[in-house]
Parts: C-alpha cells; structure tokens; sequence
C-alpha cells in the first residue's frame, strides 16, 4: 500500500489518530499538510516524524468549523506542498457531560460545528481544488462507533458522527464522475488523548473492557492501517462505506 509523492492533507493531525495516520501516509511516500487547532508543539512533532522519514511536512494552524479558516489552510497547503491527492477529516471533540433536556445551544452548536460542519467545509475545499488543480482524489473521513450507538449524554457527538456516514454516501455519488472515492472510518474505543482520562480511571477501564469483546482498546496506528488502505490503490473501487474498527464493540 503506496502512496509514493502524494500529498496529504489531514485535520487533526498533532496527536492521536490524526498523528498515526501522518506518519503511516509518510511510511508510505506521502507528504503531509498537519493542521492543528491548538496544540502546536504536538504539530511539531509530527511534522519532525514525517520529515526524518524523508517526506515533506507544512504545519498549518487552522479551525475546521470556521470556513475562512479551511479555505486558508488548504490554499496554503496548496501553495507549499503542490496540488493535493488525499483529504483526511480527523479533527474531532468530544461532547458529554450533558442530557439533550440540559443541553446549552453554544455546546450543541460548536460540537456540530466542529464535528459535522468542519468536515463538508474541508471536503469542499479539497473538491474545488482538485477540479482546479488536479490531483489523485481520496477522501476519509473519521467518524466513530457512537453514530449507531448511542452514548450517555453525548447526543451531539453521535448526530455529528452520523452525519458524516450520510456525508459519505452523499459524496461518494457525487464525485464518482471526478473519480474521487470517499469512505468513512468509524473507530471503536482507541487510546488517544480523547480516551486517556477514561482509560486512566480503573472503574470507567474495567467497564469499557468488560463491554469490548476483544477486551483492549486500539491504537491510533490500526485505524491508520485502515486509512492507508483506503487511500491506497488497495482501496481503488471502494467508496460510500463506513468502516467499523471497534474490537467487536458494536456486535452487542
Ligand atoms: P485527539 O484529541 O488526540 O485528536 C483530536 C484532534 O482534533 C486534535 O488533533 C485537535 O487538534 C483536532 N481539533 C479539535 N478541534 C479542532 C478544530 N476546531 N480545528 C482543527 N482541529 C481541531 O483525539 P483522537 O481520538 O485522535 O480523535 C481523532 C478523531 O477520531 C476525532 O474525530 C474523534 O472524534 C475520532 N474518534 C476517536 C475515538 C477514540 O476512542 N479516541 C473513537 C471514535 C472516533
């Protein structure tokens, strides 16, 4: 699965799922457009990982849920690293804390934004710059197991999520013509700095382990195996899916 002297751009990608899949693209001949929201020494670090493997990496601050913001980073990505081949919609937040009858509007509001909104923004972008400049055509998205199961006191995060699986399909139809593919991943319980508090909580571990058949939670790098697969010639004639990596989780 190569990816030799494409160009990546992935949301999301200072640490995490976003970060294991820039290095895994890099692994594979890509170089790598890292954008990140706030943390800028995490960006660093990738972008360190994907150049000692001779690739070429541009860190770009940006927010994915303000368009302004997304038709800079991607012009930007475009100007330094050359026409781009792959999108990845990582970036993410989490909700919770909140029951639909307590939920405040600017918490259901940025979490759709961020979440859903940031997502067709970025997938614009990519479109209308591949029709403009050209490019291999790769779309995958990052959406999650709670868009079919339902969490407490996460509504906005699973409508978010389910959102993209429609997304997805959407697109898939919409640019078969440019010969662009479009798939979703939608990952189980991964240890990410997301996961880390539950993780690190014995109670909430042995509860989530007791509900995973495999009994572990992944790692970024196995979602990013999928990723790159999907990406890859591999995946050529794969489109519309979302793919489930989750342990078992969602066979209950
Ligand atoms: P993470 O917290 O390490 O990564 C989230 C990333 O999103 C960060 O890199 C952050 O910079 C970026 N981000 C947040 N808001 C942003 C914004 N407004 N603009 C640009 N970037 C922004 O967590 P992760 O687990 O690696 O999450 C990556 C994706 O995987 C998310 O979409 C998350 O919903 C999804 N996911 C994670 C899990 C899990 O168990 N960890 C499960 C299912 C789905």
């Amino acid at each position: 699965m190569q990816l030799d002297g494409q160009r990546a751009l992935i949301t999301g990608a200072d640490s995490g799922i976003g970060q294991a899949i820039a290095v895994a693209f890099a692994k594979a001949g890509a170089d790598v457009a890292i954008v990140y929201h706030t943390d800028a020494d995490g960006a660093a670090e990738t972008g360190r990982r994907v150049e000692e493997l001779g690739r070429r990496a541009h860190v770009i601050q940006g927010d994915v849920g303000d368009s302004g913001s997304v038709e800079a980073f991607f012009a930007q990505a475009v100007d330094r690293l050359g026409p781009l081949d792959l999108l990845v919609n990582n970036a993410g937040i989490g909700s919770g804390g909140a029951a639909v009858a307590d939920l405040k509007d600017e918490d259901l509001e940025r979490v759709l934004r961020v979440n859903l909104m940031g997502p067709v923004f970025c997938c614009r972008a990519f479109v209308r710059l591949r029709r403009q400049h050209g490019g291999r055509g790769r779309i995958v998205t990052i959406s999650s197991v709670a868009q079919h199961l339902p969490t407490p006191e996460s509504a906005p995060y699973g409508m978010a999520k389910a959102g993209l699986g429609s997304l997805t399909r959407s697109l898939s139809r919409e640019l078969a013509e440019d010969k662009i593919n479009v798939n979703n991943i939608a990952p189980g319980l991964i240890q990410t700095p997301m996961t880390q508090a539950r993780l690190d909580d014995p109670q909430k571990r042995d509860q989530s382990m007791e509900r995973i058949p495999w009994h572990r939670a992944g790692q970024p790098e196995e979602i990013a195996r999928l990723a790159l697969f999907l990406a890859s010639d591999a995946g050529d004639y794969v489109t519309g899916q979302t793919w489930t990596i989750d342990g078992g989780l969602s066979m209950q």
